[in-house]
């Protein structure tokens, strides 16, 4: 068994005709030591999910075991599970030494281990110069660090974190991304961790569930929630640019777009087609059959993105920043075949090739 488990997890607000479900049966096993990151849009869940974890909110059906102990009816403090919250909700009169101490304080650790611990978090954390400092002292990351020592000392099995980088601004985001990856590297702990930002889902996780009205969609490692999502929604919701989704019919010799042949051969399948191409995998290639016209140019700084109108409707792709193309021309497009994405345009579901 994993370090956490999941079994027909399920959910409702409130009771009676009025009861809402927002959990609807989540299975998982997280292995000791995984990074595993929820991802998804505002109110899919991902929140109470991790609160559910966390012991925060009670549940009406099924189990949650951390480290093989069933833990539906413990309390958050006998779970042996650390929270960093976006809020970091710092003592404002206590030092950061006082912060980061306080929980073991409570817990009736003893002044030494208690000062060893701190010591040991800010080391890693290299905080060592601001512990005697208060939290209106320091900087918006700082206190974020800080909040993240408060939640190591404790040595948990599970550290839980809820967006806790949406307070930031870009530039802070990225480097305490990075610096959480290294914690978890150098650490080890087993790690749930919640965002709707997709990039840090993708930068983070070891695997990555991705939720959409309380349902996991995919639960994946990045590699293959980005390269064989298991639905149109997972396909379009990683990725940026999104994924191009195309109406596609099956033809003798190929496959047809917008009534244009394309050379591609689409699984076995009497369901309605959809072709889906990530914006790096769309080809300008003069000689396609496949047009269109350039709309929108759109540099980035080391790529480009072009928008081209076509039949099936805009069409964008990624390319170089050295581009020639300009709004206006007439294009023609192309895709590989390893490439391709084919989705059943009714369940939205993946097509497996075979
Ligand atoms: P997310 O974290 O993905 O934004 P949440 O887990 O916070 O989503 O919320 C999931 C759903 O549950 C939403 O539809 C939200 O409106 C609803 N919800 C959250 N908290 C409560 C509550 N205390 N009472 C009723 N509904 C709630």
């Amino acid at each position: 068994m994993g370090a956490i488990s999941l079994r027909n997890v399920t959910k409702a607000y409130g009771s009676g005709p009025k009861a809402v479900k927002v959990i609807h049966g989540v299975d998982a096993e997280i292995p000791d030591g995984e990074f595993i990151v929820i991802v998804g849009p505002s109110g899919c869940g991902k929140s109470t999910l991790l609160r559910m974890v966390a012991g925060l909110e009670a549940f009406q059906q099924g189990e949650i075991h951390i480290a093989g102990r069933k833990v539906n009816d413990l309390h958050p403090s006998e779970r042996d599970i650390a929270m960093v919250f976006q809020d970091y909700a710092l003592y404002p009169h206590m030092t950061v030494r006082g912060n980061m101490g306080f929980g073991l304080k409570m817990r009736k650790h003893d002044a030494a281990d208690i000062a060893r611990r701190v010591a040991d978090a800010a080391a890693i954390l290299q905080i060592e110069h601001l512990l005697d400092r208060r939290p209106r002292e320091l900087s918006g990351g700082q206190r974020q660090r800080v909040a993240m020592g408060r939640a190591i000392v404790r040595n948990p099995k599970v550290f839980l974190f809820d967006e806790p980088l949406s307070n930031l601004d870009a530039k802070l985001r990225v480097e305490m991304r990075a610096e959480i990856k290294r914690l978890h590297q150098a650490s080890g702990i087993t790690s749930v961790y919640v965002t709707h930002d997709q990039v840090e889902a993708m930068t983070l996780g070891s695997r990555i569930a991705v939720m959409k009205g309380g349902v996991v969609q995919q639960l994946g490692t990045p590699d293959e929630i980005y390269n064989q999502p298991a639905n149109t929604y997972v396909a379009t919701f990683i990725g940026s640019p999104t994924m191009n989704l195309l109406p596609a019919e099956r033809a003798v010799a190929g496959v047809q777009v917008a009534g244009t042949l394309l050379d591609l051969t689409a699984p076995p399948s009497n369901a309605p087609l959809l072709l889906g191409v990530r914006p790096e995998h769309v080809l300008l290639q003069d000689s396609s059959p496949w047009r269109g016209q350039v709309s929108v140019v759109e540099p980035t700084g080391p790529d480009t993105y072009v928008v081209v109108d076509t039949a099936s409707g805009p069409v964008t792709l990624r390319t170089g920043a050295q581009t020639q193309a300009r709004p206006g021309d007439r294009v023609g497009l192309a895709v590989e075949q390893a490439h391709a994405h084919w989705f059943d345009a009714g369940t939205e579901s993946r097509l497996v090739t075979s």
